[in-house]
């Protein structure tokens, strides 16, 4: 396709060739994929995009591929829903949910890099994807690596929920759980892929993998009617999601398909695990990293290895970020299903109760345009729900014990 330029340290700017390499040489600052913008701003237009199928690769200018790949699973183009019940709910006029836990193959955000990771994982000729995982990672890299024939590693800390070892094992990938939190499984992990030459989708083929997550930018502005939001609520674990979401909208207008980004962009993290809303409420670039205690595994990263970007993007931006406690998380989680009909994971719970209190607080304005980002399906983390979802009527089977708890029901609050 040839608008790739190459790879580039976000810290001393040395450039590099397009290769499985992820760290500076130099400096050992991250290294970014850079494109040629002049060239995609002469060809890119959005008719051109509106009249390509409904993924990811309607893009495909955009990403880290050669190519888009042939035996691959279907993955992006989720719905943008504008969510009245829920902006009544909270007390704001115009907001949307970018709903990531449908139509993708495995039900969560990860679907976008994990599609772009193994595409660039094939042209450059691996046959072992692996990864370190949270949960969602674990699960898409099982399905995609299977569609596309690869060998697959999958790390993941012990401790994670069931539905998602399940949801993972049952495409048969090699399976290592270990006995660690999630910051235990990356050190190891790196230790491996310095050892094996493995596509390790997060550690040395990073820069490909977390351009993927531009996607659900694109898809944001181009749902909106080709214009950025007021404001982005984006959880975090990392901070990748965040600092590409914020790189999707300023790529639109370098390549002239919107002509204003005024968006500011709010971090949601668990109190239990925010070491990146910490150090924004702090005022400082400074990741401290913590033990992770909370409910949402999806974001449970203890040393967030984009934290320090993602601050630069609260900062550039002019957005704040904000954390909830387990309680708030599981509260938002039935209120987004009470009010729109969208059960979420635990991390949407984070997203919607984080952005709550920022409405109440006043960092987010009543009559701002919003975005939250709502990035996996709640069938997936059931358990975080045990115990504060209401009981099921149980009856027998005839119409009398019917009709005696229908008189319950309605006699009650209805
Ligand atoms: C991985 C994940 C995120 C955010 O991940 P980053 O590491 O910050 O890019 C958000 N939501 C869900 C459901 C996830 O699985």
């Amino acid at each position: 396709m040839g608008f790739i330029k190459g790879l580039k340290c976000r810290e001393c700017g040395r450039e590099y060739e397009i290769n499985p390499v992820y760290v500076c040489e130099f400096c050992f600052g991250p290294l970014e994929v850079i494109y040629d913008y002049e060239g995609i701003r002469g060809v890119l237009t959005r008719e051109k995009i509106e009249s390509r199928p409904r993924n990811i690769w309607r893009y495909r200018e955009l990403l880290p591929v050669e190519g888009e790949p042939d035996n691959a699973l279907d993955t992006g183009f989720t719905p943008l829903v504008r969510a009245d019940n829920l902006a009544r709910a909270i007390g704001v006029k115009e907001l949307y949910i970018k709903d990531d836990t449908v139509a993708h193959p495995t039900l969560s955000f990860k679907d976008r890099v994990v599609a772009v990771a193994l595409a660039r994982a094939e042209e450059f000729g691996f046959d072992t994807v692996a990864c370190a995982s949270t949960g969602n990672l674990a699960h898409s890299v099982s399905a995609h690596g299977a569609k596309a024939g690869f060998k697959r590693f999958i790390f993941i800390p012990a401790s994670l929920e069931k539905s998602k070892i399940i949801a993972s094992l049952v495409y048969e990938p090699n399976l290592i759980a270990v006995n660690g939190n999630y910051d235990d499984v990356n050190r190891l992990c790196s230790e491996i892929a310095n050892k094996y030459n493995w596509a390790f989708v997060n550690i040395n083929i990073r820069p490909f993998y977390a351009e993927g997550s531009k996607t659900q930018g694109f898809e944001i502005i181009e749902q909106l009617g080709w214009r950025a939001p007021d404001v982005v609520v984006v959880p975090c674990a990392s901070g990748s999601l965040m600092t590409k979401i914020w790189k999707s909208f300023k790529e639109m207008k370098e390549v002239g398909l919107i002509e204003e980004v005024h968006t500011r962009v709010y971090a949601a993290q668990a109190t239990g695990c925010s070491p990146i809303v910490t150090a924004i409420k702090q005022g400082i670039d400074v990741i401290r990293p913590v033990k992770p205690n909370t409910i949402a595994k999806s974001l449970a990263i203890g040393n967030p290895a984009d934290g320090y970007y993602a601050t630069k993007v609260v900062s550039e931006s002019g957005g704040y970020g904000e954390d909830v406690s387990d309680e708030e998380i599981v509260e938002a989680i039935k209120l987004l299903a009470r009010t729109e009909g969208i059960f979420a994971e635990t991390a949407g719970g984070v997203t919607l109760g984080s952005a709550i209190k920022l409405i109440r607080a006043g960092h987010i304005k009543e009559d701002d345009t919003i975005v939250l980002c709502i990035t996996g399906n709640g069938l997936k983390t059931q358990e975080a729900l045990s115990g504060h979802t209401p009981e099921p009527h149980h009856i027998e089977p005839n119409l009398d014990s019917f009709e005696k708890v229908l008189r319950q029901i309605e006699g009650g609050s209805g």
